[in-house]
């Protein structure tokens, strides 16, 4: 958005200009002439808005806009606008393609009205944009995703599968990291890579999250039952956050009551996030953080060297854990740079007095490496694939 200055007098858009921002009156008077007269005109004032229809629509103007006395407009570009409709709710959003493109379609049909009745109206034709047909078929594969969420939700679809992360020293099982799955009714067990993407721009990751967190927060419970009884070392529970649920209003003590609701010990629970929450909003991050951290969660660095990757911030948050992220492992035996890398990145956290997490682990070489880099924990198909809740009882008793 930005302010625009006009004379009185000054063209603002003409007809059949192609319209390319929207226009918010601030102050003085605009005046809107009609096409098809050049007769008809009205005037608009502070608060007002024209142009609009042909932003949204991709129409041409049907009308021109004139500076009735010298005025203040706010400039909404087309980009914005279609941002905006774009991540908004996709029902709204294919509400509104739908709602511009018949007032398109309407007004088309209006201009086409001819001036001498004995003239044939010309067939409308029925012409509609490639681009705008394939976001919508776009828009209608996430809103059937998003109906299909919901209903994964209510009909207890959604399972969480928890893989063990082993202390490097000590060789036993320290805690798991709870990781989504979604039993579909026909395509079988989906792994989050399926759907977490469409949940998040339909924003039913909030929902989702709020499933996870609860959830985790209870085998978490059931899991330390367990090992009181035994006599074994609690075990931590670490949950995924996404940096969309991360940024639902007070959060934080939305996590303290679900923890508290269901019995977990807050020094159980870890909370995973990316790069992505520390860098999107710098300020809102170090609240957030800074609550959850107060409240007794750990804080745990997810996918570390795969985004922006400044090590120069990373004293700047109140990390306890971070994890080398899998891609790093893979190549950590056969590229030298990997290897450079990974020691950096555990030097430097060694220095902050951060544990390192090592994951992806596949190979016996990767786990001694790892562990002669004196990396506290790892994680990885080697030592365990994600084991359902039943499978890691039998572990627990081992
Ligand atoms: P992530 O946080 O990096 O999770 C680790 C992923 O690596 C898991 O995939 C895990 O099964 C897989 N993995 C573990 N060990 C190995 C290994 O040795 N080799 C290889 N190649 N892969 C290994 P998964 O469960 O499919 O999850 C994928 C991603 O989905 C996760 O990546 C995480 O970003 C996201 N995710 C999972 N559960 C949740 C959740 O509850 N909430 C949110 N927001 N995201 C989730
Ligand atoms: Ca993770
Ligand atoms: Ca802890
Ligand atoms: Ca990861």
């Amino acid at each position: 958005v930005y302010r625009k200055q006009v004379k009185q007098g000054e063209t603002i858009f003409g007809y059949e200009q192609p319209g390319d921002s929207a226009f918010l009156v601030e102050s003085g008077q605009v005046r809107i002439l009609d096409k098809i007269t050049q007769k008809d005109s009205y005037l608009l004032g502070p608060g007002d808005m024209f142009g609009e229809y042909g932003v949204i629509a991709g129409a041409s103007h049907y009308s021109a806009a004139v500076a009735e006395e010298d005025c203040l407009l706010l400039v909404v570009s087309r980009e914005e606008i279609e941002e905006k409709t774009n991540s908004a709710d996709p029902m709204i959003s294919l509400f509104l393609k739908f709602f511009m493109e018949r007032c398109h379609d309407l007004t088309k049909r209006h201009h086409g009205v001819p001036v001498t009745p004995q003239d044939q109206p010309a067939p409308l034709p029925h012409r509609r944009d490639i681009a705008l047909r394939s976001h919508r078929e776009q828009l209608l594969k996430e809103f059937q995703i998003k109906e299909e969420l919901e209903r994964a939700l209510l009909n207890d679809e959604m399972v969480l599968y928890f893989q063990p992360i082993i202390s490097l020293r000590g060789g036993f099982t320290a805690g798991f990291e709870a990781l989504l799955r979604w039993q579909h009714p026909t395509r079988g067990l989906l792994s989050p890579y399926h759907f977490i993407d469409i949940a998040e721009t339909t924003n039913m990751i909030v929902p989702i999250g709020d499933w996870v967190f609860r959830e985790a927060c209870k085998q978490a419970r059931d899991f330390n039952l367990k090992t009181a009884e035994l006599g074994k070392p609690e075990v931590f529970v670490s949950i995924n956050i996404s940096a969309n649920q991360f940024a639902v209003p007070n959060i934080s003590r939305r996590f303290k009551e679900i923890t508290e609701e269901t019995g977990a010990d807050v020094s159980t629970i870890e909370l995973e996030i990316t790069e992505s929450v520390l860098m999107e909003d710098t300020a809102h991050a170090k609240k957030v953080l800074g609550e959850v951290k107060e409240l007794g969660f750990d804080l745990v660095l997810d996918d570390f060297g795969t985004g922006y990757s400044s090590l120069n911030y990373l004293h700047q948050f109140p990390i306890d854990k971070l994890k080398i992220d899998r891609s790093f492992t893979h190549t950590v035996l056969t590229d030298e740079s990997s290897l450079e890398i990974v020691r950096a990145i555990s030097g430097l956290a060694h220095n902050l007095n951060i544990e390192v997490v090592a994951e992806g682990i596949e190979e016996r070489e990767q786990l001694s490496l790892y562990r002669d880099l004196d990396c506290h924990f790892g994680q990885g198909y080697l030592i365990s694939k994600p084991l359902s809740v039943q499978d890691v009882y039998g572990i627990l008793g081992t």
